[in-house]
């Protein structure tokens, strides 16, 4: 099986982010441990309204609850329950600029293949928007539903098995327990070919 990250190789998840992040006055990505602190806080605030109004949480009552205004973060918290938990925000995301090469050389191996893709919040709960968005970004953009979401990539790791991932940590976790890890560390310069020649020396030579 071939698994394919989305996020960093098939979706502009960084470029849509930086947009988010820009919006609402961080500038460069040195500040983006604030992102990562919003996103945190969030997933708390809402863990906790979820265990408060076990019938659903509207809008108002964060309104009420005071997540949005008393926070720190004012902003960036607001920017992140209308986009980030939202599924039209992830549906929408754009492609990379190499995401049909790397689907070229994916779909022409004779190896079956699917997705494989974290969610955005370690929180169950929190991840619904996130993931019906991924659902309606593989149906809309690829026209299948072949897809894996699970923060846990390197469990799929086997021998014969390959993973294609903008993430160190992730191709080093699956390399750990047997697959082969194509690192994508710049889409500019990628190739075809490139990928192509990794994937049959991913697959012992049978691609
Ligand atoms: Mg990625």
């Amino acid at each position: 099986m071939i698994y394919v990250d989305m996020d960093g190789v098939l979706v502009d998840w960084y470029k849509a982010a930086a947009e988010l992040v820009n919006t609402v006055g961080y500038k460069n990505e040195d500040e983006w441990p604030n992102w990562t602190r919003g996103i945190d806080f969030v997933d708390q605030r809402v863990l906790d309204l979820r265990a408060k109004y076990p019938d659903g949480v509207t809008e108002q009552d964060m309104i009420y609850e005071r997540v949005i205004v008393d926070s720190p973060l004012r902003s960036l918290i607001k920017h992140l329950l209308q986009h980030i938990y939202s599924e039209y925000w992830w549906a929408t995301l754009p492609q990379t600029s190499k995401m049909w090469d790397i689907m070229e050389a994916v779909s022409t191996s004779e190896s079956p293949w699917c997705l494989l893709t974290k969610p955005i919040s370690r929180e169950p709960l929190c991840n619904e928007g996130c993931t019906l968005g991924k659902l309606i970004w593989c149906r809309c953009t690829l026209g299948l539903m072949a897809i894996i979401i699970d923060r846990d990539k390197g469990k799929y790791g086997h021998p014969g098995d390959i993973l294609i991932d903008d993430e160190l940590s992730n191709i080093d976790k699956f390399k750990a327990n047997g697959g082969y890890g194509i690192h994508i560390k710049d889409l500019e310069t990628l190739t075809v070919e490139y990928l192509k020649a990794e994937i049959k020396k991913g697959l012992g030579g049978k691609a």
